[in-house]
């Protein structure tokens, strides 16, 4: 594990533990749904790193095209982690009576604000499986403003003020879970490749002399992808000559466009 990653973490924890302590100890709702999260939020991380390393491991018996897609795997952990939390919250929320609010609350979440900043800074730059953990860690921060405005106007005013907010977070939580579940499913349909990457590979056939019949390719990854092409080839060709122009097809399309592209052959009628 890197020192970087270590680093998200401990700031992550550190981050987690103020807002729990704060909230259960101090009395605001709309920090105790922030604390929460924030143990969801740690959960999601060391899912998505466990996974982020599982899916750089090379193909093998039992996968045959390698194991990036259970990089997905932290998106899975963080959807579940979330949505057993929101759970708890609503729960929480509908058994809650009057109540008073500790001056100490704000403090407490503008400590979480500075360490979920820290956090979410440096975990951009790790990678693409992080932007879902990192799309809840926004949430945090955005909780954490919220919160420690809430939390104040409950100690200094009327408690509803820091219930109402509680409710808002619960709701936006919500949101953020369909949001992050529409993306994965999407991720996962075997989605076609940005219209450059189609030209590109489009590109580089016709550049070979040969008439493209069919492509199909898919993503597997954002950035990675794997598909088949069909091409059509003078019936007097000798297979030497057919498969030199595959390799090379094949060659130019894997180092431009990170595709792993498998060509068939069809004889032209003339
Ligand atoms: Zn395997």
């Amino acid at each position: 594990m890197s020192k970087l990653t270590i680093l998200v973490l401990l700031l992550s924890l550190a981050g987690g533990t103020v807002k729990v302590l704060g909230g259960i100890i101090y009395g605001s709702k709309a920090l105790f749904v922030d604390a929460l999260t924030s143990i969801a939020n740690f959960i999601a991380l060391i899912a998505t790193i466990h996974y982020y390393k599982i899916s750089f491991i090379p193909p093998d018996e039992d996968h045959h095209y390698g194991h990036y897609r259970l990089g997905y795997g932290g998106t899975i952990v963080s959807l579940s982690a979330y949505s057993f939390v929101a759970g708890v919250i609503i729960m929480d929320l509908i058994g809650a009576g009057a109540y008073k609010v500790h001056l100490y609350a704000p403090i407490y979440a503008s400590m979480g604000f500075a360490l979920y900043l820290a956090a979410i800074i440096l975990s951009r730059r790790i990678s693409e499986f992080f932007k879902p953990y990192a799309v809840f860690t926004v949430s945090e921060l955005i909780e954490s403003c919220v919160v420690i405005i809430a939390s104040l106007g409950g100690a200094l005013y009327n408690y509803i003020i820091d219930f109402i907010s509680a409710i808002a977070l619960t709701m936006y939580l919500f949101y953020e879970l369909y949001s992050v579940a529409r993306e994965l499913l999407y991720r996962l349909s075997d989605i076609a490749p940005p219209y450059d990457v189609m030209e590109t590979i489009r590109r580089i056939i016709e550049s070979h002399n040969v008439r493209l019949v069919n492509l199909r390719i898919r993503m597997i990854t954002p950035g990675m992808y794997r598909g088949e092409a069909v091409i059509e080839v003078p019936t007097d060709m000798t297979v030497s000559r057919a498969y030199r122009i595959i390799k090379s097809i094949e060659d130019s399309v894997r180092n431009k466009t990170n595709t792993e592209l498998t060509i068939t052959i069809k004889a032209s009628k003339t």
